[in-house]
């Protein structure tokens, strides 16, 4: 079986990343020219690979979803940050901060910089990021965005990075996880999340909700779980917006009073009654399957990337700049989106996005 065989790859990866003291690991690394640095199997640039070292290399490029889970299941643990790559190494949250954060990537003046220099203190968040231009003022929210990050990290000079897995909650791999992951993958590939990509909202937007839908934003408690906040009081995990819960992703964009106000309003504005799922993938299955056609349908769904994004928005802005809430002013944040997102698609002249918003029945009904 192919997957059986991808696991097993993966698992010698896995056993060279963690046994690189070992003379057979030794070996194996001088031979194809691997460093620490390397945290997917990469075929040597000179030279020619065996059969088996070729098969290895294969999980880090194929693109299916057995390769998804492996590429998305190995992470690094950051002690000194000696090994890992700031921008192109996958250590903090899902992606790598170059994928992430692409436009800061390519301004930067320190492209291949490894994490502790970038990172120069222990402990207290102190960074130096060089960059080749002046930064915009959007670009400027998302180094915001990133520092918030950064302040969650703490280095340890004595220890070497290592590779974690993320399948099993101890952090180390198994061929069962990696079946287990793949299940998981394939089935949200087949039933709901697919639909989630429908180039209605800016690709970011898109890519957050379909990482939520999956509970793979970082939030507090995942961090947490990934050992990146580590040590914090548990209050410092909690909901930004209760401060009474631990902040999961379904918590925070969905079961937490403040979220289920913010849908119930939105739901109203359309005249919809709904009852909250109890989850994300559910939430964004009973959306996508609307009976609406046409404009009305995207406009729908428009909402529903808006909602989920403005949440998490505010979510941020409540975390890293302090701000207070307030649901109104979320509510016509969350219609404006929603009202630019449809004008910008089908260049809807007729309508201002006031118009949209004050007069969404005439909307719906528009026909184009
Ligand atoms: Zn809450």
């Amino acid at each position: 079986m192919v997957e059986q065989n991808h696991a097993l790859l993966a698992k010698w990866w896995w056993r060279i990343s963690r046994e690189n003291d070992s003379l057979w690991a030794r070996v194996v690394c001088r031979k194809y020219g691997l460093s620490h640095q390397d945290w997917l199997p990469q075929l040597p640039s000179y030279g020619r690979a065996s059969i088996i070292w070729r098969d290895i290399c294969s999980i880090g490029n194929t693109e299916n979803a057995m390769g998804n889970v492996i590429q998305d299941g190995f992470r690094i643990q950051v002690y000194s940050g000696n090994n890992t790559s700031f921008w192109n190494h996958k250590w903090m949250g899902d992606q790598t901060l170059r994928q992430e954060f692409p436009r800061l990537y390519l301004k930067s003046s320190q492209r291949d910089e490894l994490v502790c220099n970038v990172l120069n203190s222990v402990g207290n968040g102190d960074w130096s990021l060089f960059f080749q231009r002046r930064l915009h003022d959007w670009e400027r929210e998302q180094m915001n965005d990133l520092i918030g990050r950064l302040q969650y990290v703490s280095l340890v000079p004595s220890r070497l990075d290592v590779m974690l897995w993320i399948g099993n909650s101890n952090n180390l791999f198994s061929v069962k996880s990696v079946y287990d992951l793949w299940e998981a993958e394939t089935f949200t590939q087949n039933f709901g999340l697919g639909s989630l990509w429908r180039s209605l909202s800016p690709p970011k937007v898109e890519i957050f909700s379909w990482m939520a839908c999956q509970s793979k934003i970082a939030t507090r408690s995942i961090l947490s779980s990934r050992n990146i906040m580590v040590g914090v009081d548990e209050t410092a995990l909690f909901c930004p917006f209760c401060l009474l819960e631990l902040e999961t992703p379904v918590h925070v964009l969905l079961s937490c009073p403040f979220s289920t106000v913010i849908w119930s309003r939105i739901a109203d504005w359309w005249n919809i009654v709904w009852v909250a799922p109890s989850n994300l993938a559910d939430l964004s299955f009973w959306w996508f399957s609307s009976h609406f056609k046409n404009l009305e349908k995207h406009l729908w769904e428009c909402c529903f990337y808006a909602t989920l994004w403005s949440i998490w928005i505010a979510r941020n802005d409540a975390i890293f700049n302090n701000k207070i809430v307030d649901c109104n002013h979320l509510e016509e944040l969350i219609k404006s989106r929603a009202a630019m997102w449809i004008k910008a698609k089908f260049d809807i002249k007729v309508y201002t996005v006031e118009d949209i918003k004050s007069n969404l029945d005439g909307v719906r009904r528009l026909v184009i």
